[in-house]
């Protein structure tokens, strides 16, 4: 199974960045911990679980596509002019984020893509 990435989410205490990755999805019992103040995050609830599993599958499908992501482009018109972007700038200025309330809390969690080798 594929494991590239990684998400980060910062702490609701202490607002220091929690780093997990996709693996430790696969258990539902396990906690991350906060290294800044120790409050332990859990993925057992199941809303929660299935979002998270979703995003990783959308982040990872982003990643997977890059290929023909580089030859497509958008169209924006600017005054007169059209203006093409590529997928593929787009994509590097899009930061993956995912937010989510918890009980009263609200959280967002990044996806984290470990640097294309290109
Ligand atoms: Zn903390």
């Amino acid at each position: 199974m594929p494991t590239q990435g990684s998400f980060q989410l910062d702490c609701i205490h202490c607002k220091k960045p929690v780093i997990f990755s996709i693996q430790d999805l696969g258990y539902q019992d396990k906690l991350v911990e906060c290294t800044g103040c120790g409050k332990k995050y859990g993925f057992g609830q199941e809303t929660l679980h299935r979002q998270l599993k979703k995003f990783a599958a959308l982040c990872r499908q982003i990643q997977e596509s890059e290929e023909i992501l580089g030859s497509a482009s958008v169209a924006v018109t600017v005054g007169q002019n059209e203006v093409k972007i590529p997928f593929k700038i787009l994509l590097s200025r899009l930061k993956s984020t995912l937010d989510l309330s918890i009980g009263n809390e609200r959280l967002s969690i990044t996806f984290r893509v470990e640097p294309c080798t290109n």
